[in-house]
């Protein structure tokens, strides 16, 4: 069951003082105003994405706010092999020595179309860029989520990851392997490490993939991400200790 259990959450200004959070899909949609609302609370964000343009814009915002000072790691999760990974985790070994919390936010939605006709590499596609790409990264840095007093796994899901429904295909599938596979991290992490896992379902939120999904609907009628950060800073702070293996809906409330 999916649960609220953040509601009413009110991130103090310093939330993420220290912190260092990596989030991807970081240069567009939820990602970027994530991205920018945790270094308004204090944390040193690792910028990861395919656009490295719109990296830098994200970066420049988060500068101009007089925020801490984000750094901007390009990586196409589609090609990205184990040593690039590897590489990245080096990075920030060399530059943090650990990462207090992971967001993995990127993920493409295919298209809308009964299985019995989906496109075999599209379907790759996705299990790549949607599941396996965050397998392989959480694998890679789990040693410096180790390193982190209490650090936080946040993996995004969506209502069709958790009940599958016709003709959202690979993207539905792909959401609710996230779901297992957060699960399956946060029974490995009990009694063995601090890091808590837990899924976040953001719900119809105003992005090009919302649009994607609903061509025909008015944007002005879906919520901003920014109507999401409670949420996102209630996973990502030391607020949420504890709580781990859940599955949450995004609370909808301006902070
Ligand atoms: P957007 O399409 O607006 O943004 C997706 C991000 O993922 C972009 O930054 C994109 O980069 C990045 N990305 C896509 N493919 C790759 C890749 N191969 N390598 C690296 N980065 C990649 O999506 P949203 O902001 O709407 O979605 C964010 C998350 O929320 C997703 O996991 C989505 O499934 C989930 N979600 C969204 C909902 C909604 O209504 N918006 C509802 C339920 C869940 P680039 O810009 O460079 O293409």
């Amino acid at each position: 069951m999916s649960e609220l259990l953040h509601i009413n959450f009110q991130a103090e200004p310093n939330a993420l003082d220290g912190k260092i959070i990596a989030v991807t899909g970081a240069g567009d949609g939820i990602g970027a105003v994530a991205a920018k609302t945790f270094a308004a609370h204090g944390a040193t964000v690792i910028l990861l994405g395919r656009t490295t343009a719109k990296l830098e814009k994200v970066y420049d915002e988060i500068e101009a706010a007089g925020d801490p000072q984000a750094a901007i790691f390009p990586i196409n999760l589609e090609g990205a092999a184990e040593k690039d990974y590897n590489d990245l985790a080096d990075a920030i070994n060399n530059e943090f020595g650990k990462l207090d919390g992971l967001l993995h936010n990127a993920a493409q939605l295919g298209p809308h179309t009964p299985l019995s006709n989906y496109d075999i590499d599209t379907w790759l596609r996705l299990m790549q860029v949607n599941v396996t790409a965050g397998y392989m990264m959480t694998k890679a840095v789990l040693p410096l989520l180790e390193s982190a007093p209490n650090a936080s796994l946040v993996f995004t899901s969506s209502s069709v990851g958790r009940k599958g429904k016709a003709y959202w295909g690979a993207y539905s599938v792909t959401k609710a392997a996230v779901e297992n596979m957060m699960q399956i991290f946060s029974d490995e992490f009990d009694g063995v490490n601090t890091i808590r896992c837990n899924s976040l379902n953001p719900g119809a939120t105003r992005t090009q993939m919302r649009a994607a999904a609903y061509p025909a609907e008015n944007p002005a009628t879906v919520k901003t991400p920014e109507e999401l950060m409670a949420s996102y800073l209630y996973l990502m702070s030391d607020a949420s200790i504890g709580i781990s293996g859940q599955q949450l809906d995004a609370q909808t409330k301006k902070v």
